[in-house]
């Protein structure tokens, strides 16, 4: 329904003229733009705090703004604020909750030029995937606004004795802790924070640390659109100072969080271990995701979408792909054709539309590539490697595609532009099915093949979240296709998706004698 009536966000079209030059021009005004940002506490932005600068990781000559951290004091004043506000907010009707996110949605739109300037400055996004982020994040305020006023607008009459009356209907759990990544600072932002507020929550967001000056912006929106005050709390910082005091309270009724999956384990023992109620975890974490191609496939649609699915954003997608997996007969020429499109990415400043391929987000996430890139290099055999021009001073890594042996060769996520290529004998699908169920995770995978009943027989021996079937396996669409994965990707329910509020809401029986 929601796809055919046209509601996803148009965005803006760079191949046409007029459109990327009135973005151009209007982003020009905050190239040089110095945001500010720190707690904010019931409504009151904090910025009295020890002022750190933040760098943008194109440029390390560029300083994007600077940050004010929360501090315990904040972190305390915003529990009690956020409990403070629920339940006038639980109370307040469904249809005015879901409109102050349809005029977050517009706000979003008419900022777009700040929004993707931001997102390119802050968080080293290319202009097309600043487009598409912050395409997402109206998305999900449109989307989630619906599905809230389905969901939170009726109340069901459940049968029963006359002289009684007896209704089902759900409602907010109390104040949920959102924590989101990095890698789409504004989109998964906005996603889990109109998730839990359309369901009648007050909402306690920390950002992650390399991308608080987005989420400041973020919020700012919020309650410009009309948010109360108490019932949105800002909280930058780290893990150890902010997460875990709030993951830690007894009064917060549900955590949702996008990241690694170890952060997740964390998050889920520390909540095993406090006093308190069982309160649910929603967790969207990494992948070791695969594709799997056989030799009826198309090849340049292969190499194409393989292209876009390991190298778009830098690899830095929970959903990107890592394993490539090629029928022998057919894998000279994909690996060829593979090397031949690699040496076509231009790698480097992302604010220049011609840019396939921007920085990894900070110097950690660097080295972390690197040394992986030199223990390949002495396991595995290279397959291709692009070029970072000289002149980037930024964190960059150089699309790199290596050959391996067996999927079990990889110990970790690889968080970047690396794709690893493993061959294989049509008679060895089902040991590489196993091979994929084996290493636990389950978010995305591709399927290249003609063969309808080779697909089939794939989709339904895998455990995974999103299967894309002769298709890149990234950028899943709001509403279109609800994301989210399984093991160790998740704990679902998929974002995006018509179940997803039901996870931050708690069902409620009224009966009144009559
Ligand atoms: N939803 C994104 C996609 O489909 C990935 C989200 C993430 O990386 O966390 O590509």
């Amino acid at each position: 329904l929601y796809g055919s009536q046209r509601l996803n966000s148009k965005g803006f079209n760079i191949a046409i003229q007029s459109e990327s030059q009135w973005l151009a021009e209007q982003r020009q005004a905050f190239m040089h733009h110095q945001w500010q940002a720190g707690p904010i506490v019931n409504g009151q932005s904090l910025l009295d705090g020890s002022l750190e600068s933040v760098i943008s990781p194109y440029n390390p000559e560029d300083q994007v703004g600077n940050i004010v951290w929360a501090t315990d004091e904040h972190v305390a004043k915003a529990m009690q604020s956020a409990y403070d506000g629920w339940a006038v907010w639980n109370a307040t009707p469904v249809s005015e909750r879901a409109a102050c996110f349809q005029r977050v949605a517009d706000l979003l739109e008419a900022n777009i030029a700040e929004l993707i300037a931001l997102c390119h400055r802050e968080a080293g996004k290319t202009i097309q995937d600043g487009i598409d982020e912050i395409r997402e994040a109206v998305d999900f305020c449109r989307y989630y606004a619906l599905q809230g006023l389905q969901m939170f607008g009726t109340e069901q009459v459940m049968p029963g004795p006359t002289g009684e009356s007896n209704h089902l209907y759900w409602q907010g759990r109390g104040i949920f802790v959102c924590i989101s990544p990095w890698n789409f600072p504004l989109a998964i932002f906005m996603g889990q924070v109109v998730a839990a507020l359309v369901s009648g929550n007050t909402v306690i967001a920390k950002p992650a640390e390399q991308t608080s000056l987005i989420a400041h912006r973020a919020v700012e929106l919020l309650l410009e659109a009309g948010i109360p005050a108490n019932v949105i709390q800002f909280l930058p910082g780290d893990g150890a100072t902010v997460g875990a005091k709030l993951v830690a309270d007894e009064r917060i009724g549900g955590v949702v969080f996008t990241g690694s999956t170890q952060t997740a384990q964390a998050i889920n023992q520390q909540l095993a271990a406090r006093k308190g109620a069982i309160i649910p975890l929603i967790a969207e974490t990494g992948g070791q995701n695969a594709m799997i191609v056989d030799s009826t496939a198309l090849p340049e649609q292969v190499v194409r979408d393989v292209v876009q699915s390991a190298f778009a954003s830098a690899g830095q997608r929970c959903s990107a792909l890592r394993v490539l997996f090629v029928q022998q007969d057919v894998a000279p020429r994909i690996l060829e054709l593979l090397a031949g499109a690699m040496a076509e990415l231009k790698v480097g400043d992302p604010s220049a539309l011609s840019t396939d391929v921007g920085p990894v987000i900070d110097s950690d996430a660097k080295q972390l590539l690197v040394s992986h890139i030199n223990q390949m290099q002495q396991e595995a055999e290279l397959i291709a490697e692009g070029a970072v021009p000289s002149s980037q001073k930024g964190y960059f890594i150089a699309p790199t595609a290596f050959k391996i042996d067996s999927m079990a060769q990889l110990q970790q996520e690889n968080f970047g532009p690396i794709l690893h290529v493993v061959t294989y004998a049509a008679q060895a699908l089902d040991q590489l099915i196993d091979q994929i169920n084996l290493a636990g995770y389950g978010l995305t995978l591709g399927i290249h093949t003609r063969n309808e009943a080779t697909a089939e027989y794939i989709d339904q021996r895998v455990r995974i979240g999103n299967v894309y079937i002769n298709r890149n396996q990234i950028g899943a669409v709001v509403g279109v296709q609800p994301f989210g994965g399984q093991g160790l990707s998740g704990t679902g329910p998929k974002a995006g998706g018509p179940h997803y509020l039901y996870r931050f809401a708690t069902e409620r029986t009224r009966t009144v004698n009559t």
